[in-house]
C-alpha cells in the first residue's frame, strides 16, 4: 500500500498511482483527525471521494503517530492525551474515538487503536502496552458502527518477546477479527530480530485472515516477512526516498542527484515499465532536481511505486508457481536493504 499521509500520496495523480498495479491504498488517521478534521472529509463525501481513489483504502488507528510523533501528555486504560501539531490544542484520542474517525472517513479496513511502544522499551511496559492493546481491541470492536463495510483489523503487540506476542495474539483471534495486523516491528529492534519475531507471530494468526504487517520496509524485509507468512504492507519509503531523489532498482539505489548521471540518456531503471523510465532519460531526472522542478519528485516516487508494485506481483507469481524458495534466493530484488548493509 503507497501511503497517503494527508489524504494524498505525495505528488502522484490517482490514475498514475493505480497505473503502478496498487491496488489499496493508505490514510492516516492521526494527520486527517486534526486537519481538515473527519466530519469535514465525511460533509465531502468520505475519503474515497477526499483523495479521488475509489478503490480500497486503509486507515490506521492514529496510535503509532501519537506515539511517535506528537508530544505526549498522559496516557491511561483509557486512551492518550496529546498536543495537537497544527494548533497546539490538547485533543484527547480513545479506541471509541479513533473507531469514531475512522468510521466517518469511511476506508475499507480500519485499524484498532493500539499501543506501540519502542523496541527498547523495559519488558513491564511492553506487558502493560499489550494489556492496554487488548483491552483497547474490545473497546473498538464494540464502538465499531460499520461492521458491514468496514473491515476492523486487531493489532499483535508485545515487542519481541515471544510469549507476549502469543498472549496478545491468542486473545485477539478468540475475539475474531476479519483480518490481523503485526504492529511494532521496524522500530529499532533490527532485521534478525524482526525476522526472528516474524516466524513466530504471523503463524499464530489464522490462514484464512489477511495478516498485515505495519509500516514495513525494504525489499529484502517484505521478502522475510512473506516467507514468514504475510500478506499485506504499507510503507513510506518507495515516496519519501523518491523525494529525495533516491530510486530502488534491482541493482541498488540511485541518486539521481549523482554528477555521473548529467549526460546519461538511460531511464530510471533499464527494463521498468512505469511512466518515468517509459518517458525520461536519467540526465533530464537529474535535472529537475537541480532545478527545483515538481517534476523530479514526482517521477521518482512513480518510478518507486511501480518498482514495489512489479516486486510484489513477482512475489505473487513466484508463490502461485510453487517457486518462492528460489525467487527468494536468486532475485537480486530480495536483498535491497538499508544503505551499508547491502547496497
Ligand atoms: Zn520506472
Amino acid at each position: 500500500m503507497p501511503v497517503g499521509t494527508q489524504g494524498t500520496i505525495k505528488g502522484v495523480l490517482p490514475d498514475h498511482v493505480a497505473a503502478t498495479g496498487s491496488q489499496i491504498i493508505l490514510a492516516n488517521t492521526y494527520h486527517l483527525m486534526l486537519r481538515p478534521g473527519d466530519k469535514v472529509v465525511a460533509e465531502l463525501g468520505d475519503l474515497h471521494r477526499f483523495m479521488a481513489w475509489p478503490g480500497p483504502i486503509l486507515t490506521d488507528s492514529g496510535g503509532f503517530q501519537v506515539f511517535s510523533l506528537s508530544d505526549i501528555n498522559r496516557i491511561t486504560d483509557e486512551g492518550v492525551t496529546f498536543k495537537s501539531h497544527v494548533d497546539g490544542s490538547m485533543v484527547d484520542l480513545t479506541p471509541r474515538r479513533s473507531v469514531e474517525v475512522q468510521n466517518d472517513l469511511g476506508a475499507d479496513i480500519i485499524m484498532c487503536f493500539d499501543e506501540c511502544p519502542r523496541a527498547d522499551a523495559p519488558i513491564e511496559y511492553h506487558r502493560e502496552a499489550v494489556q492496554r492493546t487488548l483491552r483497547w481491541a474490545g473497546e473498538c470492536q464494540q464502538a465499531h458502527r460499520r461492521p458491514n463495510d468496514q473491515s476492523l483489523f486487531g493489532i499483535v503487540q508485545g515487542g519481541t518477546d515471544p510469549a507476549l506476542r502469543e498472549a496478545c495474539a491468542r486473545a485477539l483471534v478468540e475475539m475474531n477479527f476479519p483480518g490481523y495486523a503485526i504492529g511494532g516491528l521496524a522500530v529499532g529492534e533490527g532485521f534478525e530480530a524482526m525476522c526472528w519475531t516474524l516466524d513466530r507471530v504471523a503463524p499464530m494468526l489464522p490462514e484464512d485472515r489477511p495478516r498485515y504487517l505495519m509500516g514495513v520496509g525494504f525489499p529484502r524485509d517484505i521478502v522475510a516477512a512473506v516467507a514468514a507468512g504475510v500478506d499485506m504492507f504499507d510503507c513510506v519509503m518507495p515516496t519519501r526516498n523518491g523525494r529525495n531523489a533516491y530510486a530502488f532498482t534491482a541493482s541498488g539505489p540511485l541518486r539521481l542527484r549523482n554528477s555521473a548521471l548529467i549526460r546519461d540518456s538511460g531511464p530510471i531503471e533499464a527494463g521498468c515499465d512505469c511512466y518515468a523510465c517509459r518517458s525520461f532519460t536519467r540526465g533530464a531526472v537529474r535535472h529537475f532536481f537541480f532545478a527545483g522542478e515538481m517534476l523530479g519528485p514526482i517521477l521518482v516516487s512513480l518510478h518507486n511505486i511501480r518498482f514495489y508494485q512489479r516486486l510484489m506481483a513477482d512475489i505473487r507469481r513466484a508463490i502461485g508457481e510453487g517457486r518462492f524458495e528460489q525467487f527468494r534466493q536468486t532475485d537480486p530484488r530480495c536483498l535491497l536493504g538499508p544503505a551499508g548493509e547491502s547496497d
